[in-house]
């Protein structure tokens, strides 16, 4: 191959591949294989295929999977990787892929602006079937989930967190049971709702501000980041919409 991989970030659900084309002065990388290494042309882009028939297809160029197989492979237990994502649905967050021992890996997406209540956005978990599979499938098998879940995430507003394995038709079926059952329980005062209605959009959320404000997750993700200049530490923020507070955490 003619490019390494560098890395890849996700923008608008998409998720953008960093190639890194060597220019001359710079030794190029080692070719994997000796039918490669006389090769004049960069070779058309390979697409991995599918493992298994259930699993969404994810047609990442295989230098990318390859690529994390590798830096997987070469990872103790309890050690994590981080990916180079800085934001997701505009929130910057920290992704990592830990091992939690030879049959598990887990991905997490932490925001890095506010703490949560659980303080990760999302957790998944890919575990190993007891199948024949070779430890390498599993390793694909593992990466191109974790990229499908990348690839797919939506906002639960409710929860207010990640969700990759929900469509958008069943948030919104979920979102009107909630409706209805905070309707008939809203009067009653022997009921205590911890559901409150988002002050941008009205949808029901669980998530309020430390400033007690209920705001779901999917407005926090589209209000714009500030940085104050009195601020020691300077860093991007988000105010709430409603009394233009500092969010710390959400809970
Ligand atoms: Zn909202
Ligand atoms: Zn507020």
């Amino acid at each position: 191959m003619d490019f390494q991989y560098e890395g890849f970030r996700i923008a608008d659900g998409h998720i953008i591949i960093e190639m890194h084309l060597p220019i001359n002065d710079e030794p190029a990388p080692a070719p994997a294989t000796t039918a490669h290494a006389h090769a004049t042309t960069a070779p058309a882009p390979t697409y991995i295929e599918p493992i298994e028939e259930d699993l969404p297809i994810v047609d990442e160029p295989k230098a990318l999977i390859d690529s994390l197989v590798d830096r997987l492979k070469n990872l103790r237990t309890k050690q994590q990787i981080l990916l180079p994502i800085k934001k997701i649905k505009n929130i910057n967050v920290e992704v990592t892929i830990s091992k939690l021992n030879k049959k598990f890996y887990e991905l997490s997406i932490t925001p890095l602006e506010f703490r949560m209540k659980n303080n990760a956005l999302l957790e998944e978990t890919v575990d190993r079937m007891p199948t024949d599979d070779t430890e390498e499938d599993f390793l694909y098998r593992t990466v191109r989930r974790l990229l499908y879940i990348l690839k797919n995430i939506k906002i639960d507003k409710y929860y207010g967190r990640f969700v990759a394995f929900q469509s958008q038709e069943q948030l919104a079926k979920r979102a009107l049971q909630w409706t209805d059952f905070y309707q008939e329980f809203k009067e009653d005062n022997n009921i205590v709702l911890t559901i409150n209605e988002c002050c941008v959009c009205f949808t029901l959320t669980e998530t309020t501000t430390n400033c007690g404000h209920a705001v779901c997750l999917e407005c926090i993700s589209n209000l714009n980041t500030a940085t104050d200049d009195d601020d020691d530490d300077n860093a991007e923020h988000k105010d709430c919409p409603m009394c233009r507070q500092r969010i710390f955490f959400l809970q």
